[in-house]
């Protein structure tokens, strides 16, 4: 077997069966991809629009393709074609444009709010508030081509040498508590209920806090250099 089959094989026996996992393939080529895709894996995740668009027209048509990093507004046309998840929204203007560009093409697409959790000033997301407050908004109803499928985080990064171990990882364990807390309560009315939390290195910790979606690249293909 080769090593990337092998990692997600060891990867898909260790987590539970109801935890989806969406293999990032940033960085990656193509070839990387496709063992991965031989191996059974069929949902990939990119950070790039313009990356997403080259993979998606070289690559086999039945990959489920999740864009997890920020989406500007003018780059939503690009990817509405065939998109099936974006895990990174964060404005009621972009859920606007994912709708709009949506319908041009007579579909649905799920979007997962994304919510800052982390300690980093750098990362994007909405705050409780802002999320609550779009989830409350009587505009949504009219969005009839996206479904807010649910919610999104990333933990604070504890492998900068910032943290020791045991502290980092209690802070890294409060930050996805407090998502599934903030889930619970927020998204008994969203339809399909994915929660996704959980990269290589907080995968497990994320699980064990209750997600159901993890976005795992490293851990699959390697290293990115
Ligand atoms: C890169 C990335 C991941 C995966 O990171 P790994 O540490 O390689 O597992 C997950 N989520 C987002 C948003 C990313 O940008």
């Amino acid at each position: 077997m080769n090593p990337i089959a092998e990692n997600l094989k060891k990867l898909l026996s260790e987590i539970p069966p109801q935890v989806k996992l969406v293999a990032v393939s940033k960085f990656k080529t193509n070839e990387q991809v496709l063992e991965a895709y031989d191996a059974g894996q069929r949902a990939f995740g990119e950070n790039i629009v313009q990356e997403l668009v080259k993979k998606h027209e070289a690559l086999p048509k039945d990959i489920e393709w999740h864009l997890i990093g920020h989406l500007q507004t003018n780059k939503v046309k690009y990817i509405a074609p065939f998109v099936s998840m974006i895990h990174s929204v964060d404005s009621i203007k972009l859920l606007e444009e994912i709708n709009k560009r949506a319908a041009q093409h007579n579909r649905t697409i799920d979007c997962l709010l994304q919510i800052h959790i982390a300690k980093e000033e750098t990362k994007f997301g909405l705050s409780f508030e802002e999320a609550e407050s779009i989830l409350h908004l009587p505009e949504l109803k009219n969005f009839q081509n996206i479904r807010i499928s649910g919610l999104m985080g990333m933990a604070t990064n504890i492998e900068d040498g910032r943290w020791k171990m045991e502290d980092g990882k209690n802070l890294v364990r409060n930050e996805f508590h407090s998502l599934k807390n903030f889930f619970n309560v927020q998204c008994a009315m969203c339809n399909v209920q994915f929660l996704s939390m959980g990269m290589s290195s907080d995968y497990k910790i994320a699980i064990e806090e209750g997600s159901n979606m993890i976005r795992v690249g490293s851990v699959i293909f390697g290293e990115r250099i």
